[in-house]
């Protein structure tokens, strides 16, 4: 009996082996026996092998904002890589690194002018966390360490992410994680009273002044930053209640703590704006970015920092290196023209606009939901929606799974699915039509759950 390998490993001409490649954040012995492949993508729609199109829920993972196989992208990303395929940006430079950066600083609040690039969110979450403590030092106040998260905050999947971040799962495998990052607030919800809210629930300042207890255990001059996302939308699309971020800002400011928003998901038009902090009027001292900054199509992220974090790393004699800190693929060639297309797409098209203007579609057709079987609870911010779904008892998550391959089977949506909460969040391109399908698609996926083998 030849073994799988021998079967159908790389030396058996066999295109289709799926043996080989470990799926990240996936059931892999599952996914190999019932694949989901995707081969080709345009606008709302993914494609697979045989040609069936896939109305894409979430905009790949959050990131399409424009809708797939944007020409004015792959354009740019073609000419970039004829005249310059790589160069290094440590010790040099190429100039869409610096227009980019520029472009990024003008969409951001007020004072947050210098962008640090990275190649995804969590190196994004990384250098933001470096350069927080960094900071301190460098202002002479080097006994600021902490760096405090919220629990079910998804910052990434590196060693700094999962510290901060407070998603069991992605935690508990891997200690001892981070020192200092012991500490998470609460998440800013309470299903008693905010379920089936509809945008952002009242209040929410009592989850603020849980950073006013830490700072009481630890002392103010012990915590460099606090990191939150403005909506968690990994944890199941959660937006930050309307008092809550004036509160943290308030209590950062007077204790001299950074405020950092994670805006991997909430950055480039998700919540109608070009990032979160200025549709609830709080700037941060930076803002962490990737995804859609370049509409998923070439992997970067970076850090905007606010003038005076900057100003404190331009000290110190002229030819010394201000921040030890930096990737080879730093401001990549390619992913600055992906990003400078995806930028103009974002304006030209008014996509951030589009979403403020479909904001209520989404809303309406998900609380639609509301009486399906299993609901617990739905909420919804800008193109985002979450619906949180009772748990099987005996065994969590397995609802949400059975409606992600259902919905995939039967339905012909690709959705996202964070135990058993499903997240919604369409392109910023979708139609109502697009939204009323997916919506409905989860309704009748929601009817028949538990019901058939
Ligand atoms: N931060 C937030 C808020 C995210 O949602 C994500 C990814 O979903 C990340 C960080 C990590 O980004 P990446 O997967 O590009 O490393």
């Amino acid at each position: 009996m030849p073994s799988e390998k021998d079967r159908t490993g790389p030396a058996s001409g066999l295109e289709n082996d799926l043996s080989a490649f470990w799926l990240p954040f996936t059931p892999n012995r599952d996914f190999k026996r019932h694949p989901r492949m995707l081969v080709r993508a345009e606008g709302m729609y993914f494609y697979d092998e045989r040609g069936r199109a896939l109305l894409d829920a979430c905009s790949g993972l959050w990131c399409v904002n424009a809708g797939h196989g944007r020409q004015r992208i792959t354009q740019a990303i073609r000419e970039a890589a004829g005249a310059l395929d790589y160069a290094p940006t440590f010790q040099f430079g190429h100039p869409s690194a610096f227009r980019l950066a520029a472009r990024l600083a003008s969409l951001a609040p007020p004072g947050l002018d210098h962008v640090f690039f990275v190649n995804s969110g969590s190196e994004a979450v990384d250098a933001t966390l470096k350069i927080a403590r960094a900071f301190f030092q460098k202002s002479g106040q080097d006994q600021r360490f902490r760096l405090i998260g919220r629990d079910r905050g998804y910052h990434g999947a590196t060693y700094a992410g999962i510290s901060v971040g407070g998603i069991a799962n992605n935690r508990r495998h891997f200690g001892p994680l981070l020192p200092g990052t012991d500490d998470h607030l609460p998440l800013p919800y309470g299903r008693a009273r905010m379920a089936f809210t509809r945008r952002e629930p009242e209040g929410g300042v009592e989850f603020a002044d849980a950073l006013a207890r830490m700072i009481a255990l630890h002392g103010a001059e012990t915590i460099a930053a606090v990191i939150v996302e403005p909506m968690a939308g990994s944890a199941g699309v959660f937006a930050s209640p309307t008092d809550y971020l004036p509160r943290l800002r308030a209590i950062c400011d007077v204790h001299g703590i950074l405020l950092i928003f994670d805006e991997v998901i909430t950055g480039f038009g998700r919540l109608g704006c070009a990032f979160a902090a200025e549709r609830y009027g709080v700037v941060p001292d930076m803002i962490v970015f990737a995804k859609g900054v370049t509409n998923g199509s070439v992997p970067m992220g970076g850090v905007i920092a606010s003038q005076k974090i900057y100003d404190t790393f331009m000290q110190g004699p002229e030819r010394g290196i201000e921040l030890f800190h930096g990737h080879t693929y730093s401001g990549h060639p390619l992913a600055c023209a992906a990003a400078l297309a995806s930028l103009d797409l974002y304006e030209e098209e008014g996509l951030f606009e589009r979403a403020r203007a479909l904001e209520p579609v989404l809303e309406n057709a998900v609380h639609a939901l509301r009486e399906a079987p299993h609901v617990a609870d739905i909420r919804n911010a800008g193109l985002a929606a979450g619906i949180d779904l009772e748990p099987d008892l005996s065994e969590p998550g397995r609802r949400g799974y059975e409606v992600l391959t259902r919905a995939f089977a039967d339905e012909n949506l690709v959705l996202r699915v964070s135990g058993d909460t499903i997240a919604l969040a369409p392109a910023l391109v979708a139609s109502e039509a697009d939204i009323a399908c997916m919506v409905e698609g989860v309704g009748r996926v929601l009817q028949t759950l538990d019901r058939e083998g």
